[in-house]
């Protein structure tokens, strides 16, 4: 029989334990190996049963365990210790503390998802981890942040396949009673969001509150009973329904997250944040709820906008059209005038309005609108950047694409969180130190020996972790059945052994290693130097073309010649991660590039010492180095997406056979691989650190946090005086651009043939119609040509104004010739205002000719 309803009853814990509640009730127990290993001592054999989750284990472990461990005193002696640890971390000044520049005294971070522990399952891949792991590194570092999200009654989802290899979903239901949360409380009362709806009805949330480490994290819930069970479904579930579902959970994040920010503040007396980071379009409803706060102070919308645009930060993560949100503007049209009252709908709408939407008929699209409501934003990796400048670039028309005022912070993982315990300890032996990013990894500081049999157990972990899943998944297809050797002992913990896991888009190209099956076949059964593959990946709900896959993959490990030799594991999820990529040789990604905007698995596996084998896109085109693994090459000209397959897949078949495979198993006369442990070191001594999550925050921090807690401080000055000028100021250049433009340009003082090292005087008149050469800058903009086409390696100078009249003006500057070859440039125009961000901010340009 099955239960309607389960809940949590909490274990009573002895008065000398009580240590342990403290310590469950934090996060920071899953990044802190200390704290895990006490959990794991309370009942090992439970620890992993209940994945690693210290407030199962307290309600599950056997009350006389716990009366054993109460009278033990080196035990309760231990977990005081770490008790007291942890109240220090907690209160002890850390780097930001210690920073010289001043920064924002409260960050708000945006994200429909969060992975953090296996044990809050509110994540469905790389943007959760990534937000996971943002909170992680900035409580670690000591920034004053608070993030904001959902609570999702069922998660993502639960997979398990079919015995026809198809993805089957489940939604297991969370009880957020046996969860690491607590219940916002106003005194006694819960804290209560409201959204008013269209229908008259009030969308209520209650708001759970999480520790992770210093960071607060808060997550709205609408499965409260004052809500209709439709309304109370509005929160079941991460990126489950359409349109009208989603709309709801996005204003409910964005609206509801500054409304629970508000409440926090009023009864935590955190300060409420000057900056507020969007991590994707989804929560970019923030930015209208806090213009309407605005309003409501009787602040007018050019103002309120800039007030809320300088202290914003936008982060994309898709390079993919087909992966941002859209709605229908209909729908939106319906819910703003209720949800947010007094914003005006022609305005609030315009700022989702696609450039190219000219009657403004289109979606509604939230990329679009939270970029327009971020004074600031990035992609998350240098070629995501570049993709994304073009991407968005018609934005700014008129302005290249190196000018587009998108920029970029390349992702990070977390490293107390991803590197297996097994690598600690190995630092620790050989370094004295357990941070593993920071010790030094080279050649002879590390017994090659001790690197290898570390490296042989975490890939038998792996194995064994791998053998369990697959004999659970047998057992599920085939009820009552015995699970057969083969699967008990697939797998070989000696083998080369190649992981793959991720989502499953089809940019992804799960599928590519079997364009040539035969020879992929062949690279899985060679006698002497066999590579077996281990494969994990959920594909969203809706998408059956990603079911397809999956199916065809499963289908392939199912060949009794390959039976063991290539796995696929069911239900890729934190805790399945955490293994697997210590566990693997080689990390494998074989996106179509560029279309994987970052890509953080492959730096988890790199930080456990794996190499990756990878498609030159997300990071790796920042970071491979030809000794950190192989690149594959990427077929960009071929004819068609066949042909480049093909031609890809070719190419991961010669790595794997001439360069993976040897490298592995060639062995000198001690037995170690001495070229393939050479990597490793390399890998793990020149990555490790650049790729951790604090470089990342930190970089988010004085890049993008900072300047923008800068500029909100900027804008607000006289009381919002300010941002009233600026927004008056733009309407007016707005207003009077069509009328700019650059009259004439006129060069002279060049010898006739001239050299490098002369100069060369620029002169343009230029027409100003209404502005004044306060309002402008005009500038020569010289660089490398090719029979007059685009210019590139472009340099720029200002022209200084001569007196003029009429809106006319004589412009001239001297260009000092510094490079020899073919030189081209051009005058433009810009507008100039001290609290621009960037020139291009208004997407305004007036180019000579
Ligand atoms: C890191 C991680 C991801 C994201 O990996 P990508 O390489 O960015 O696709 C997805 N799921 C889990 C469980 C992860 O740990």
């Amino acid at each position: 029989m099955k239960p309607i309803r389960t809940f949590t009853v909490r274990a009573v814990v002895p008065e000398s334990l009580q240590a342990l509640e403290e310590l469950a009730a934090n996060l920071r127990w899953s990044w802190h190996l200390p704290v895990k290993r006490l959990f794991e001592r309370i009942d090992p054999a439970l620890w992993r049963e209940v994945g690693e989750d210290p407030i199962a284990l307290l309600g599950d472990v056997q009350p006389s365990r716990l009366a054993e461990l109460a009278a033990d005193g080196s035990f309760v002696a231990d977990a005081e210790a770490q008790r007291d640890e942890l109240r220090r971390y907690l209160g002890e000044p850390r780097w930001y503390q210690q920073r010289d520049e001043p920064g924002p005294a409260s960050i708000g971070y945006f994200s429909p998802e969060f992975g953090i522990a296996q044990a809050l399952p509110q994540y469905s891949g790389g943007l959760g981890i990534l937000a996971g792991d943002h909170l992680k590194a900035a409580s670690d570092l000591g920034l004053p942040l608070i993030g904001v999200g959902l609570f999702y009654k069922a998660g993502y989802f639960a997979q398990a396949i079919s015995r026809d290899g198809w993805q089957l979903e489940s939604y297991p239901v969370l009880d957020p009673d046996g969860l690491p949360l607590t219940v916002l409380r106003e005194g006694e009362t819960p804290v209560e969001i409201g959204l008013d709806l269209p229908d008259g009805r009030v969308l209520k949330a209650r708001v759970w509150q999480a520790a992770v480490g210093r960071v607060t994290l808060l997550l709205l819930d609408t499965d409260v009973p004052e809500n209709d069970d439709d309304l109370r479904a509005v929160t079941d579930r991460l990126y489950g329904g359409g349109g009208e579902h989603r709309l709801l959970q996005e204003l409910l994040l964005g609206v509801g997250g500054i409304r629970a920010l508000a409440a926090l503040a009023r009864v935590a007396g955190t300060p409420t944040p000057e900056v507020y980071h969007m991590n994707e379009g989804h929560a970019g409803f923030l930015g209208l709820e806090r213009i309407r706060r605005r309003l409501e102070q009787g602040i007018d919308w050019g103002t309120a906008l800039e007030l809320v645009r300088a202290g914003t930060v936008f982060t994309t993560h898709t390079p993919v059209p087909a992966g941002i949100d859209r709605f229908e503007r209909d729908l939106v049209a319906r819910y703003l005038p209720t949800v947010l009252p007094g914003i005006p709908a022609a305005q609030a709408l315009a700022l989702g309005t696609e450039p190219g939407d000219t009657d403004g008929t289109g979606a509604f699209n939230m990329a679009i609108m939270g970029l327009r409501l971020a004074g600031h934003a990035n992609g998350v990796a240098k070629l995501h950047g570049q993709v994304s400048r073009r991407m968005f670039g018609d934005l700014w028309p008129g302005f290249d694409p190196d000018e587009v005022p998108i920029t970029s912070v390349t992702n990070g993982v977390h490293g107390p969180s991803w590197i297996d315990p097994a690598m600690v300890d190995l630092a620790e032996r050989s370094f004295g130190s357990t941070d593993t990013e920071h010790v030094p990894w080279g050649e002879h500081n590390v017994n090659g020996g001790e690197l290898w049999s570390v490296k042989r157990a975490m890939r038998a972990n792996l194995v064994d972790d791998a053998r369990r899943r697959l004999a659970a998944s047998w057992a599920e297809q085939r009820p009552g059945s015995i699970v057969p050797d083969w699967v008990l002992n697939a797998l070989d913990p000696d083998v080369l052994t190649v992981g793959f896991a991720r989502r499953v888009p089809t940019y992804k190209r799960l599928t590519l290693m079997l364009e040539d099956p035969e020879r992929f076949e062949r690279i899985l059964t060679d006698p002497d130097r066999p590579v077996q593959f281990v494969i994990a990946g959920k594909s969203h709900p809706a998408d059956d073309a990603g079911k397809h896959l999956i199916q065809q993959l499963v289908k392939f490990t199912e060949k009794p010649e390959l039976r063991g030799k290539i796995v696929f594991l069911p239900d890729y999820d934190i805790g399945m991660a955490k293994v697997l990529y210590p566990g693997c040789d080689v990390w494998l990604n074989n996106p179509l590039r560029p279309l994987e905007a970052c890509g953080t698995s492959g730096m988890k596996a790199a930080m456990n010492g794996a190499l990756n084998l990878s498609i030159l896109d997300g990071w790796w085109a920042e970071f491979s180095d030809g000794e950190n693994g192989w690149a594959i090459p990427s077929a960009d000209a071929a004819g068609d997406g066949d042909e480049r397959d093909r031609i890809e897949a070719a190419a991961l078949y010669d790595l794997l056979e001439h360069r993976v495979a040897p490298a592995f198993y060639d062995r000198g006369a001690d037995g170690l691989p001495g070229e393939w442990l050479g990597m490793v070191r390399h890998t793990l001594a020149t990555l490790s650190a650049d790729l951790g999550a604090d470089r990342m925050v930190a970089e988010y921090t004085e890049r993008l946090y900072a300047p923008a807690a800068a500029q909100a401080d900027a804008v607000a000055a006289a009381d919002g005086g300010a941002a009233g000028e600026l927004a008056a100021w733009k309407a007016k250049v707005r207003a009077a651009w069509p009328a700019v433009h650059v009259v004439h340009v006129e060069s002279a003082g060049v010898a006739a043939v001239p050299y490098l090292g002369d100069t060369l005087h620029v002169g343009a008149i230029v027409d100003l119609g209404e502005l004044s050469p306060d309002d402008v800058r005009v500038e020569v903009v010289s660089g490398r040509t090719k029979g007059g086409a685009e210019l590139t390696d472009v340099s720029r100078q200002e022209l200084v104004a001569a007196p003029g009249d009429e809106g006319q003006y004589r412009y001239s500057a001297e260009v000092a010739l510094e490079r020899a070859g073919r030189i081209g440039y051009t005058v433009r125009v810009l507008p100039r205002h001290a609290l621009l961000t960037s020139s291009a901010e208004l997407g305004l340009v007036a180019v000579a000719g």
